[in-house]
């Protein structure tokens, strides 16, 4: 950096001749540009290995310039370019700002008076180790809702992210060099260094590279949710030809992609974890064709004569001949005092799998007593020094599979307190500690950092049209079940009776968890999914 062009000019054609190879060589003409060049490189995840800065310039010193520079890179090596008159300034200056060397204008020949100098600069700055940050970058606070909720969004779509606590001297420098203070964050910087603060799941969905926008505005089979059923539904529709959109909320996978081992699903005799079943699921049904969106919320279904038309929650739509509602089940709230407050801050719905972690050493209390808490169970003995699971019933063979109970009873750091209730979350920046009841009214306060919910589930389809039937708890009713006294279900058209997975509204089907009688499993939900594929084509068939 020097304010004379003709200097920065000839010293980068130097620098470039020897080390252009291997280095990129930035020029910049005042101190105020060489920070912005520097500000961008660190956002992109560059690293720099010397800053060469002249002295005497008249905007911003060499020296204010590079003591600037050293809060952003500061393992980058340091030199100062200096006229003979200022060699005593300068030498005073490295003692005050840890400059490494300085460099006497006119450096030739540069063999001689540049090169030596730059190359113990750049040898000094490999040794140092520094690496290199390609991936996504995530700055947040450790304790915050909002910090977790954009980890948990990209571990979940499997997007590689690195992660700097907002007061960690890293996290200060990616603030810094996006001219943002702390209450940005979650700051999401990307892979091509554009700093997005606090920005919503569709914001970071398209700045990764996730596709969020349906390429066309009309396909022969739209499904809203990418669990088990969705993916289904996607993998036979697109393969047997159907122009297919999969629609997700949140990430593909659903609560399938959450299970840390899916020991049940056939042809996996040794197991599968959940995300590497959906994953491939996820990639067949792209093989196949099928467009799968995320990060896309369905807040509205309509019927439009023949056509189905979708509104997503930031008001665009999208329509086809038939809807598949594969919406699955989502958490059923811990109705207790300072659970809503504490949520993402140490209290976690479902396995939360970023947190295992944090967890090394601790105490991990798991609320439920089904399949979905004994399988979280196994997944933090690995990581936590004692896990608990509080279990509501006497005994956990009421609600969870034989083979878990057994897995369960053979680590020695996993114990079972049934008979108990969570009666309330206290902590103040963070979970500190839980209240429980037991069967017997005895109420125990126990130190806890990190509480996970599985206790039951319910189907989110509050925002569904009211033509749409579904039982008291908000499942959605197909088939026979619509058929009261042998009557079609009011408002239904056809001269023919629902089909097994056909919903109240002709051309528009269910399947998986969210169906009103399905069997909660993840072989049922692709089966389910599958088979509404067929039925999708005996409706196009015959409308
Ligand atoms: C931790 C855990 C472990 C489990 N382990 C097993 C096991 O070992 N074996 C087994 O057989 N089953 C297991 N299950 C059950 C199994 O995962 C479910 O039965 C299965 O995932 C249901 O699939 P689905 O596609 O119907 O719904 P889900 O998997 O619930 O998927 C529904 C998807 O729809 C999306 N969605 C919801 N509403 C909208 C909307 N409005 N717009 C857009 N998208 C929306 C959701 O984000 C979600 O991704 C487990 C469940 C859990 C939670």
């Amino acid at each position: 950096m020097d304010d004379d062009p003709a200097v920065s000019r000839a010293i980068a054609r130097d620098l470039r001749r020897r080390y252009g190879e291997e280095y990129q060589v930035v020029r910049a003409a005042s101190g105020p540009d060489a920070l912005d060049a520097l500000r961008e490189l660190k956002l992109r995840g560059g690293r720099v290995a010397a800053i060469l800065a002249d002295y005497r310039m008249p905007r911003m010193s060499g020296v204010d310039f590079l003591e600037q520079a050293m809060d952003l890179f500061p393992r980058a090596r340091r030199a100062l370019l200096t006229a003979y008159s200022d060699t005593d300034a300068a030498i005073a200056a490295i003692n005050v700002v840890d400059v490494d060397y300085y460099l006497l204008k006119p450096w030739e020949p540069p063999e001689e008076k540049l090169y030596p100098v730059v190359d113990a600069l750049v040898e000094a700055w490999q040794a140092a180790g520094e690496p290199e940050v390609t991936e996504v970058k995530v700055v947040g606070h450790r304790w915050s809702a909002p910090s977790y909720a954009m980890r948990d969004f990209l571990a979940r779509n499997q997007v590689p992210y690195r992660w700097y606590g907002a007061d960690d001297p890293e996290g200060r420098r990616l603030l810094d060099a996006a001219g943002m203070g702390e209450d940005a964050v979650p700051l999401v910087v990307t892979p091509d260094g554009t700093p997005l603060a606090a920005p919503t799941t569709a914001q970071v969905a398209g700045a990764v590279g996730l596709a969020t926008a349906p390429a066309a505005d009309f396909y022969d089979l739209l499904i809203i949710g990418g669990g088990p059923a969705g993916l289904g539904a996607a993998v036979y529709g697109a393969s047997e030809g159907l122009r297919t959109v999969l629609v997700e909320r949140l990430a593909v996978g659903g609560q399938a992609g959450q299970s840390s081992r899916i020991e049940n699903y056939l042809g996996f005799p040794d197991g599968v974890s959940g995300d590497q079943l959906t994953d491939r699921a996820r990639r067949q049904a792209a093989k196949f064709g099928a467009e799968i969106l995320s990060a896309r919320d369905v807040t509205d279904l309509q019927v439009r004569g023949s056509a189905r038309a979708i509104r997503f929650a930031d008001g665009s739509e999208v329509a086809a001949h038939t809807v598949l509602l594969a919406t699955g089940v989502s958490y059923r709230p811990l109705d207790a005092p300072g659970v809503a407050e504490l949520t993402g801050r140490g209290v976690y719905y479902g396995s939360a799998a970023t947190e295992a972690p944090a967890c090394a050493g601790e105490d991990v209390y798991i609320v439920g007593g089904a399949n979905s808490a004994g399988q979280a169970a196994v997944f933090f003995s690995r990581h936590a020094a004692r896990v608990t699971l509080l279990v509501r019933g006497d005994s956990l063979a009421r609600s969870m599979s034989h083979y878990l109970i057994e897995q369960l009873a053979a680590l020695p750091n996993v114990y079972a307190r049934t008979g108990t209730v969570v009666t309330g979350a206290h902590g103040d920046q963070r979970l500190e500690a839980i209240s429980v009841r037991d069967a017997d009214g005895t109420c125990e306060t126990l130190k806890a950092g990190h509480l996970f919910v599985f206790i039951g589930a319910q189907p989110p389809t509050g925002w569904l049209c009211p033509q749409v039937r579904r039982d008291e708890q908000g499942f959605v009713c197909t088939g026979a079940d619509l058929l009261v006294e042998g009557h079609r279900p009011p408002g239904w058209t056809l001269p023919r009776d629902p089909y097994h997975l056909e919903t109240s509204v002709p051309g528009v089907f269910a399947a998986g968890d969210v169906r009103a009688g399905s069997v909660k499993r993840v072989a049922s939900a692709v089966g389910e999914g599958a088979m509404a594929v067929s039925l999708v084509h005996r409706y196009l068939e015959t409308t």
